[in-house]
Order: structure tokens, then C-alpha cells, then sequence
């Protein structure tokens, strides 16, 4: 009998706020242990807690990044345990009454857009981190309350590959919409990893494995292409699988069993009576909906429709967004959308990665750390978008050639001077006058006999060797299009 996954996910990410979630700490990583604390977010005795309102807005605005309904009214509750790293005793989240729920994201995965629908995403608080030394234990408070989104999806993805797939598509829209930096270095991105597997064509689900804590993508697959074969051997053997917790080893290469699996009655979740009920006003969605990005997916499918771009260049486009800002302006401007994508891809962008190493190797120099070092980018442009169009236009028309093209983007990238200017100063301008370019082409011809007789003779190739000698003779600057065209029918004639 052939078996079959189901995978659900529960993604915590961290909301890119200037402070915490009930108090005024700031919310930034890496500070020694315990200084971005005060008595709310340890939860000393009086205290009450202070909601965040940008916390609140980055919340509505992933659920309509999400496609979620918004109810009238959320709440928040709190979910009872005891842990050192819970100053509380207990976390605050959203139970039975989240801010957003039911969407969905579309992303690409194997030549095709799959659809995984969101069951909620809700707001709650982090707790702190509890670091085992050799003699003791410590814990560190700096990123207890710090506001976390928590992603719950329906149990639709059904392998390791599709899974890695919808996360780095999840990262995706949470970084352009500025909701999170999901920097995973930092711990900002941890999911939750739920797994069963069933025969196939079957709609029952099977016993749910929660794989806890993963902190990477790329761990989260591995996890999964470990524990999806595993389970499938397990109930071929004729084992009946529990629900259960396990962790992922990831030096090892396994997971392990945790424990079996707590239910949500264990937590004895009880409504915060500390917090009034969230219910947002209706300007202040309306308002969110109106600044909403395009998702980078429909971004990526309305590059390829409205300027006929392939879909890799579509593809870079979207994933740079900055790079993707500055096309659009000037490609609606374009005759040549497709060819300035090109430049912009190919050209530009090496311009712009040399511009960065200079930089980096100058503030290097005056001692700076790499985390330190500050990197202008398209922004910093000596020159305006408008002279790239310009640029790619005289390349198209035929004012130009290519090579000398890329001469000019060098010196209009060190000066920011524009391209007719150089062009002009450079004496880079393309012969495509017929009658100039036919002299030539006589001249060539005159003057090479052998290559013409060979070319005559049926030998295709002889043709370069002609166009080549135009080319020299107009010291680079005949329209090398126009060349072969005037060499073929004076040699046919
Ligand atoms: P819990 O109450 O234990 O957190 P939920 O029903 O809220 O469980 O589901 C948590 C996550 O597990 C969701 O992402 C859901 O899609 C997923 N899930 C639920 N049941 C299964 C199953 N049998 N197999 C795989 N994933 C599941
Ligand atoms: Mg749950
Ligand atoms: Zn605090």
C-alpha cells in the first residue's frame, strides 16, 4: 500500500517593532542578558500590561497579506505553564478569538501554484531564554514579550520539498509587507512542524507528530525527509502511531521522541482580564487595505503579462524588490520593457555589486566591522532611472551598439552624467547611416578577395571575417546589424 503525508505548519514570527509587546523595552536582539527588562516584561508584582499599537496594525495587515478574514472582535487570553523562562507563569496569546483567520497563500512549487489556506494568525508574546551552563542554569529576559505573529495553517502541504517551498514564500511576503525581517540567524522565524501520514486516497488523518522548534528551513526539510519515511515504515510494520512531540537532532540527522503530546485543555486558557478586547475601527483597516504592497507572487505574474518578461527575469525582479521599484517606473516608459529588464538584471546590477565591495573594502579599511558598514544602493545612484531608459533606448534604436553601451553605464555610474553627454564627449555614437556603412562595406570588399570568393563559394562562416574588417574600418562603430545585412546582398547581387 503506497502512504501518503500530511503536513501542517505553526510559524512564529517576530514583528519587526521598535518596542515590546506590553511594555516600552526596546525589541532588538543581541543585547547582553537582561537589560532590555523592566518590571512589566518580568512581571513583577502590579504590574499591567500597555498593548503595542503598531503590534496590533503589523497584525491586521499579515492577515490581509494573508487573504484572512478580520473579525469584529478579538481577544487575548492566557495559556498557563510553568517554565523558568516564563516570568508569568503563563503566555499571552490569542485562544478562541484571534485577530485573523481563514486565508490562504498561492506560491509557485513544481511548475505549478499550490494553495495552502491559513487557519489563523494570531498574536502573542515571546518568553524569555533559558541557557544551561556547566554548574547552573540563567535565563535571559531581553526577548520575553517581545510580539510574535503565530501562522497556523490547515493540514494541506504533503511533502518535505512543497513545505520548504511555502515557508520561503511565507518569509517572502512577511519581508515585503514589513511585517517581520524573518532573519533566521537571529531567531526571528521558528516553526512548528506537524506531520502524519495516511494510505493514499484516504481522507481520515493520521496520529500528528509535532516536530518542535525548528529554527531553519533548510532543518525543517531535513526533518521532514527523516520523519515522513519513518513513520511510513512504522505503520508498515504494522505499528499503531500516537500522538507525540519530538525533537529534531540535527548533527544526528533524527528525530526523537519528546513526549506524547499535551492537549489545549492542559493549558487551562482563561481570558486576560487585564486586556480589553481588541476590535479594530474600520478606518484603520481601511486604511491598511489601501497601503497594501502587491504580493510578490502577483507582482512576479504581472512583470511577465505587462512587459513580456521570461520568467527568470520576472523572478529577479520580484525577489530584489528595490531592484523591482526601479524598473517599473521606467519600463511603463519604455518601448523596450524586455530589454531594459535585461540591462537592469545583467548590467546595472554588476555595476552595483562592484560599487558594494568598493565600499566595503574602504570602510574596512577605516576599521569597521562588517555588521557596522553601511552600503549605498540603487538609491544612491549618481544618475537618474530616466538616463538607464534613456541609455537602453539608443541601444535599441541602434544609436549605440552593446558594447559600447556598457562603456557608457560605466562612466554615467562614476560621474552620473548623462548618456547622450558621453556618448557625445566619448564619440561613442553607432554609424547607422546606410550610405556611410555601404562605402565601407565596398571597401571591404575590395580589399578582401579570398573571403569573398569563399562566401561565394557556399562558406557561410567567410561572412564574419568581412563583417569583422567593416567593423575595424569603422573602428567599432557600425551598426553591426546593418553590416550583415549590406554585406549579404551586395555579395548576393
Ligand atoms: P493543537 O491543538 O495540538 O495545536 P491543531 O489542531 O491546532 O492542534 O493543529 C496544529 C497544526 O497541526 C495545524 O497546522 C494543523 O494543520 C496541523 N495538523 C493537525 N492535525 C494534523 C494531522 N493529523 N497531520 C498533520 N498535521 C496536522
Ligand atoms: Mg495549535
Ligand atoms: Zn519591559
Amino acid at each position: 500500500m503506497d502512504y501518503e503525508a500530511v503536513i501542517g505548519l505553526e510559524t512564529h514570527v517576530q514583528l519587526k517593532t521598535r518596542s515590546k509587546m506590553w511594555c516600552g523595552c526596546p525589541n532588538q536582539y543581541g543585547a547582553p542578558p537582561n537589560t532590555h527588562v523592566c518590571p512589566v516584561c518580568l512581571a513583577l508584582p502590579g504590574v499591567l500590561p500597555v498593548a503595542n499599537e503598531e503590534a496590533l496594525r503589523l497584525t491586521l495587515r499579515t492577515g490581509l497579506l494573508l487573504q484572512c478574514e478580520i473579525p469584529a472582535r478579538a481577544k487575548f487570553d492566557r495559556k498557563n505553564y510553568f517554565y523558568p523562562d516564563a516570568p508569568k507563569n503563563y503566555q499571552l496569546t490569542q485562544y478562541d478569538q484571534p485577530s485573523t483567520r481563514n486565508g490562504h497563500v498561492e506560491f509557485e512549487f513544481n511548475g505549478t501554484l499550490s494553495r495552502v489556506r491559513i487557519t489563523r494568525a494570531h498574536l502573542e508574546e515571546d518568553v524569555g531564554k533559558s541557557t544551561h551552563f556547566e554548574r547552573h542554569s540563567g535565563v535571559d529576559f531581553n526577548r520575553a514579550g517581545v510580539p510574535l505573529l503565530e501562522i497556523v495553517t490547515e493540514p494541506d502541504l504533503t511533502s518535505a520539498d512543497q513545505t520548504h517551498a511555502y515557508l520561503n514564500a511565507l518569509k517572502e511576503i512577511l519581508q515585503y509587507g514589513g511585517i517581520s525581517d524573518c532573519d533566521m540567524e537571529k531567531g526571528m522565524v521558528r516553526c512548528d512542524v506537524n506531520v502524519s501520514v495516511r494510505p493514499c486516497g484516504t481522507q481520515a488523518l493520521g496520529a500528528k507528530i509535532e516536530i518542535k522548534n525548528m529554527n531553519s528551513f533548510s532543518g525543517v526539510r531535513r526533518a521532514l525527509e527523516y520523519e515522513i519515511p519513518r513513520q511510513i515504515a512504522a505503520v508498515r510494520r504494522g505499528e499503531k502511531l500516537v500522538q507525540s512531540t519530538r525533537r529534531w537532532d540535527d548533527v544526528a540527522g533524527v528525530t526523537e521522541e519528546m513526549r506524547s503530546k499535551e492537549n489545549a485543555h492542559d493549558y487551562r486558557y482563561l481570558p486576560e482580564p487585564d486586556l480589553m478586547p481588541f476590535e479594530p475601527a474600520q478606518d484603520w483597516l481601511d486604511n491598511e487595505r489601501a497601503s497594501l504592497m502587491e504580493l510578490p507572487l502577483a507582482r512576479k505574474q504581472r512583470l511577465m503579462r505587462e512587459y513580456q518578461l521570461p520568467a527568470g527575469d520576472a523572478e529577479v525582479l520580484k525577489n530584489n524588490r528595490a531592484l523591482g521599484d526601479y524598473y517599473e517606473p521606467i519600463a511603463r516608459l519604455s518601448k523596450n520593457p524586455k530589454l531594459l529588464a535585461n540591462w537592469i538584471i545583467n548590467n546595472l546590477q554588476a555595476r552595483l555589486v562592484e560599487i558594494m565591495e568598493k565600499e566595503k573594502t574602504e570602510q574596512a579599511s577605516l576599521g569597521l566591522e562588517p555588521d557596522e558598514m553601511k552600503f549605498t544602493g540603487l538609491a544612491d545612484l549618481k544618475f537618474k532611472p530616466s538616463d538607464l531608459l534613456d541609455l537602453v533606448e539608443m541601444v535599441a534604436r541602434g544609436a549605440l551598439s552593446s558594447a559600447s553601451g556598457q562603456t557608457v553605464l560605466a562612466e554615467m555610474v562614476a560621474s552620473g552624467k548623462a548618456p547622450s553627454a558621453i556618448v557625445q564627449s566619448m564619440g561613442l555614437a553607432q554609424v547607422s547611416d546606410a550610405g556611410a556603412i555601404e562605402t565601407l562595406c565596398d571597401q571591404a570588399i575590395a580589399q578582401n578577395p579570398n573571403p569573398v570568393a569563399d562566401y561565394k563559394a557556399g562558406k557561410e562562416a567567410a561572412l564574419n571575417a568581412l563583417k569583422g574588417q567593416v567593423m575595424k574600418l569603422s573602428r567599432g562603430k557600425a551598426n553591426p546589424a546593418m553590416v550583415g545585412e549590406i554585406l549579404q546582398r551586395k555579395l548576393r547581387g
